[in-house]
C-alpha cells in the first residue's frame, strides 16, 4: 500500500508512460516507481530524448490528467499476462518483469485511457487528481542497474498533492542550486579539480585550506579534551598488512580481485615492457586487472565503492584504502595493560579508493579524501562510554555549526543472517552499547536490522541542511574482527592476556565532504571563525590609507583574517568586491572614523551596525572567533 503522495507520483510514472507512447510508439518501458522526491520511467527508445521532448511530454500528461482517466486494475493469469504484454509490443522488458514475480502472488495490470501496465498498485482512481507534476531531468540508468545491461533513459519528475507544494519544491531546487558547493568552491576560490591532477583529486586552494584546517584545529580541539592522541602515518603500506587486515583476503575469497602477488607483478611488469619505465610497467598492470575489475563489478560480485584502483599497485605495496591497519600496527607496537586502556588513536589520515568517474561529483565524491579518522582499542566494558564520547564529540561539533537537524542510524545484525564474526553475546553487548549510546544523544534514532558490518554494528549520522536535504556523513563502528586477524592483546587485571575491543570511528566521514556539505549549509556565508577572510578594511579615500594600514597590523597581531582593500576604486566598487567575497565584516573607513579611531562596521548577519570604536571592535571579533560564534552578537553601535 502506498501513501497518498506515492500514488501520486506512482500513478505520474504510468501517466508519463502513456504520454510517451502517444508520442514515441515505439517506445519499449521498463519499471516506473514512485521516489523519496517524485517519480521516474524508464524507457528503450533509440531516439534520444532532448529537454523540448520533455516539455512536449508533459504536455500530452496535462492533457491525459485532464481526459480524467479511471485506473482500474485487472487480475489475470500468468499465461493472459504473456498474451497482454505481447498485443502491446513490450516483451523485451516487461516479460523479465513478470518473471520477477513469485509463483502465487496475484499478477495484476492497471489500465487508464488507452494505457496499460503490469503493476502492483497502488493509485490514485482518477487521473484529474494529478495537478501538481513536472518532468525534471534525463539520465542513462542501466536497465536493473547493471552496466553488463543496456542503458535505457530515465526520466524523473516530480509530483505533489497540490501546486503549492511543487512550487516550494522546485523554489528549494532552485536554492540548492544557487548554493551548489561547486559553483561556490570556484566564485569563493575554495578548491580546484584538475583534468591533469586527475578527476575526484581534491586541490585545496589557499582558501579552502583555511577552512579546512580551522575545522581540523577545532576538532582536534575536541579530541584532545576527550583524551585521544594524535598519530601520523604514510600513504602507502604493504600489501601484505592488507592481506592480514582481511581486507585483501576478504576481497581474494568473494573472488575479487585476483590482485597480484609481488611475484606476479613482477613478472606482468616484465612481460610487456622495460622494468625502468614506470608508467608502462603501471599500463601494463593495469589493463590486466581492470579487465578482471570491471567484471567483477558488472556482475554486481563487489560493489563499485568498494574497489581499489589496480593503479594503486605497485610492487607490492597499494595507496591505503583505510587508516586502520597503520593505527593497529602503533598499537600493537607496545604491550598494554588493562590500565592503559582506552587507547584512542586519532589522525587525518588521507585514503584513496576508487569511484567510477560517473558517480564523482565536487568534494563530496571523490577517490582521494581525508577522514576525520580514529581508532579506539579497549575492553568490552569500555565500549558503551567510548560510543557516547563519539557521539558527543559529533554534537558539539555539529551544534557549534548550527547543524542541529540530524538523526542517526544505528546499524544492526541481520537475525536470519551467520555470516558476522564474533560470538553472538558479544554481539548483543555491542548492540545494546550502540542503542544505549544512542539513545543519550537527544535525537532521533532508528535501528535498521541487517545494516551492520559483518564485523560489528555501526552508527551513523545523516543530518539535514538548511534547506531540507539529507546528507550523510560518518559512522562509528565497532570492531571484533581486526584486533583478532592481527592478534591484539592486552594484561588483565587477572595477568592474562586478553582480547581488545577495536572502534573505527570517522564521525564527518572525510573533510572533502563535510567541507562540501558545509559549503552549501552555510551558503558560503561561514561564520567568522571559519571565514577565510574575517575582516576587510574598506578606506573610503586614499586619505584614510594609512589609519587602515594601523588597523591592519593591530588586526594581524590580534590572529584575525584581515585584508585592507588598497585600490583606487570608488567605495561603491569596493564594498561590492567583499560583499562578493562574502567577507563577514566590513569595515568602513572615512575621514570622521579616522579622526575618532573609530569604524563603521557592516557585516553579512545584521547589515549597517554604525559606527564603534575600533578599541571595542576588536575585542569583539576576536571573542566571536575564539568562541566560534555562529551568528553576530553586536553591540549596540555607540553614535
Ligand atoms: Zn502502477
Ligand atoms: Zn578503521
Amino acid at each position: 500500500m502506498m501513501s497518498p503522495l506515492e500514488e501520486i507520483r506512482h500513478s505520474c510514472s504510468h501517466v508519463l508512460a502513456t504520454a510517451v507512447l502517444r508520442l514515441f510508439p515505439e517506445a519499449k518501458l521498463d519499471i516506473g516507481p514512485p521516489t523519496d522526491t517524485g517519480f521516474y520511467y524508464d524507457f528503450d527508445l533509440d531516439h534520444k530524448f532532448t529537454p523540448e521532448d520533455l516539455e512536449k511530454i508533459e504536455a500530452e500528461m496535462t492533457k491525459i490528467a485532464k481526459e480524467n482517466q479511471a485506473f482500474r486494475r485487472k487480475e489475470v493469469s500468468r499465461e493472459e499476462a504473456v498474451e497482454i504484454i505481447k498485443s502491446r509490443g513490450q516483451e523485451r522488458y516487461k516479460l523479465g518483469r513478470l518473471d520477477d514475480i513469485p509463483e502465487g502472488e496475484a499478477i495484476s495490470f492497471y489500465e487508464n485511457g488507452e494505457f496499460m501496465d503490469l503493476c502492483a498498485g497502488t493509485h490514485v482512481r482518477y487521473t484529474a487528481k494529478l495537478k501538481a507534476f513536472k518532468l525534471l531531468s534525463i539520465a542513462g540508468a542501466y536497465h536493473r542497474g547493471d552496466e553488463k545491461n543496456k542503458q535505457l533513459q530515465r526520466i524523473y519528475g516530480t509530483a505533489f498533492e497540490n501546486k503549492e507544494q511543487l512550487a516550494e519544491y522546485l523554489a528549494r531546487m532552485e536554492a540548492a542550486k544557487a548554493r551548489d558547493h561547486r559553483k561556490l568552491g570556484k566564485e569563493l576560490k575554495l578548491f580546484h579539480i584538475d583534468e591533469d591532477v586527475g578527476q575526484g583529486l581534491i586541490l585545496w586552494t589557499p582558501n579552502g585550506a583555511i577552512l579546512r584546517q580551522e575545522l581540523q584545529n577545532f576538532i582536534s580541539e575536541e579530541l584532545r579534551k576527550q583524551g585521544y592522541s594524535q598519530v601520523f602515518t604514510p600513504h602507502i603500506g604493504k600489501l601484505s598488512l592488507y592481506k592480514t587486515s582481511g581486507h585483501f583476503p576478504y576481497y581474494k575469497e568473494s573472488q575479487f580481485p585476483a590482485i597480484p602477488e609481488p611475484d606476479q607483478l613482477a613478472e606482468i611488469a616484465s612481460a610487456g615492457c622495460s622494468c625502468a619505465d614506470m608508467t608502462a610497467r603501471l599500463e601494463a598492470v593495469t589493463s590486466h586487472f581492470a579487465a578482471n575489475l570491471n567484471e567483477r563489478v558488472g556482475r554486481e560480485m563487489i560493489s563499485p565503492d568498494r574497489v581499489m584502483d589496480p593503479t594503486q599497485l605497485l610492487d607490492g605495496f597499494m595507496l591505503k584504502p583505510m587508516n586502520c591497519p597503520h593505527h593497529i600496527k602503533i598499537f600493537a607496537s607496545q604491550p598494554h595493560s588493562y590500565r592503559d586502556l582506552p587507547v584512542r588513536l586519532a589522525e587525518f589520515g588521507t585514503v584513496y579508493r576508487w569511484e567510477q568517474s560517473g558517480e564523482l561529483n565536487g568534494m563530496t565524491r571523490v577517490r582521494g579524501f581525508t577522514q576525520d579518522d580514529a581508532h579506539l582499542f579497549c575492553t568490552e566494558d569500555q565500549i558503551t562510554q567510548e560510543i557516547q564520547g563519539c557521539l558527543s564529540l559529533v554534537k558539539t561539533v555539529l551544534t557549534t555549526l548550527g547543524m542541529s537537524d540530524y538523526r542517526v542510524r544505528v546499524g544492526l545484525r541481520d537475525p536470519d543472517s551467520n555470516k558476522y564474526t564474533g560470538d553472538a553475546a558479544n554481539w548483543d553487548k555491542a548492540e545494546n552499547a550502540c542503542r544505549e549510546a544512542a539513545k543519550t544523544l537527544g535525537v532521533p534514532f532508528t535501528e535498521e536490522p541487517g545494516e551492520a558490518a559483518f564485523y560489528g554494528p555501526k552508527i551513523d549520522f545523516v543530518i539535514k541542511d538548511v534547506i531540507g536535504r539529507e546528507w550523510q556523513l560518518g559512522t562509528v563502528q565497532v570492531d571484533y574482527n581486526l584486533p583478532i586477524r592481527f592478534d591484539l592483546s592486552y594484561i588483565g587485571a587477572d595477568n592474562e592476556k586478553h582480547r581488545p575491543v577495536m572502534i573505527h570511528r570517522a564521525p564527518f566521514g572525510s573533510m572533502e565532504r563535510f567541507c562540501g556539505v558545509l559549503i552549501e549549509h552555510f551558503n558560503g556565508d561561514f561564520p567568522v571563525w571559519l571565514a577565510p577572510e574575517q575582516v576587510r578594511l574598506v578606506p573610503v579615500s586614499e586619505k584614510t590609507l594609512d589609519y587602515g594600514k594601523e588597523l591592519l597590523r593591530q588586526l594581524l597581531d590580534a590572529g584575525v583574517r584581515a585584508v585592507l582593500d588598497e585600490d583606487n576604486d570608488k567605495l561603491g566598487a569596493k564594498l561590492r568586491r567583499a560583499e562578493l567575497a562574502k567577507v563577514p565584516h566590513m569595515l568602513i573607513l572615512g575621514a570622521k572614523e579616522a579622526e575618532a579611531g573609530a569604524v563603521s562596521v557592516r557585516s553579512r548577519a545584521k547589515g549597517d551596525e554604525g559606527t564603534v570604536p575600533f578599541a571595542d571592535y576588536l575585542p569583539r571579533v576576536v571573542n566571536e572567533i575564539k568562541t566560534r560564534a555562529l551568528a553576530v552578537k553586536a553591540e549596540k553601535p555607540a553614535t
